[in-house]
């Protein structure tokens, strides 16, 4: 019986040093410009947000004619308190909230300090709005700056020391030419608009156009399957 006990006790522990082992933390962060091209399923996301109360209603509208779960990047400076019921009226309606940082600035112009400080601001700004913590688990830096050459450069590795490693950024970002815009979306694009009246109708054209092809607009989460901040990888 001893044996017996002490087989599992071996057991369990091997067990568990090799779950343990299954999954550490990625040295890098991603930067992505898009997701699985064998699905069709496409992610629109919406940066910057200066106007929520004039935009997010009109946006939301379209989306729900659509069927379609948006990604809402606001700057941190963009998000006062006063919007609350906006903000909270997007998640109730499924679409989620990545991080746009605070001051829309260069990221390459910063620090690791400078760019840890604009995650913790934007993050204190988006509770306060919200009245409660929430965990956003990607960030989109202001013009895709510094990121040219993917996630491990100078920006990735402040990005990821700041305990984020979801970068995204497009792989579509017309917003005047239709015709140019439907050539350019394919299975797992990345659409990026900003909060304004000419991309509001935009998408609003680019739905409609869009619906023969049977799409399924996903939030950046569900497209990229991220589920935490920090990205693991298997040993
Ligand atoms: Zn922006």
């Amino acid at each position: 019986m001893k044996k017996a006990v002490a087989f599992l006790v071996v057991t369990w522990l091997i067990f568990a040093a090799c779950a343990a082992q299954a999954a550490t933390p990625s040295r890098w962060a991603h930067a992505y410009r898009y997701g699985d091209r064998t699905q069709p399923r496409i992610a629109i996301t919406i940066d910057d947000w200066m106007y929520p109360d004039q935009w997010l209603p009109e946006f939301m509208a379209v989306a729900e004619e659509y069927g379609v779960k948006l990604t809402l990047y606001p700057s941190g400076y963009n998000l006062h308190a006063e919007d609350r019921t906006l903000w909270q009226a997007a998640l109730d309606a499924g679409h989620v909230i990545g991080s746009h940082f605070y001051q829309h600035k260069r990221l390459t112009e910063m620090s690791a300090a400078g760019v840890a400080r604009e995650l913790e601001k934007f993050q204190i700004a988006l509770d306060e709005t919200l009245g409660y913590h929430y965990e956003f688990l990607s960030v989109r830096p202001p013009y895709g700056a510094g990121l040219a050459s993917g996630g491990n450069g100078k920006v990735g590795r402040w990005i990821h020391g700041a305990g984020f490693d979801h970068i995204v950024l497009w792989d579509v970002d017309e917003t005047s030419n239709l015709k140019t815009a439907l050539r350019q979306i394919k299975n797992g694009s990345i659409v990026l608009m900003h909060a304004n009246h000419r991309d509001l109708l935009f998408f609003r054209s680019l739905m409609e156009a869009l619906q023969e092809r049977g799409y399924e607009y996903v939030t950046i989460n569900e497209l990229l399957n991220i589920t935490s901040r920090i990205f693991y990888v298997e040993d």
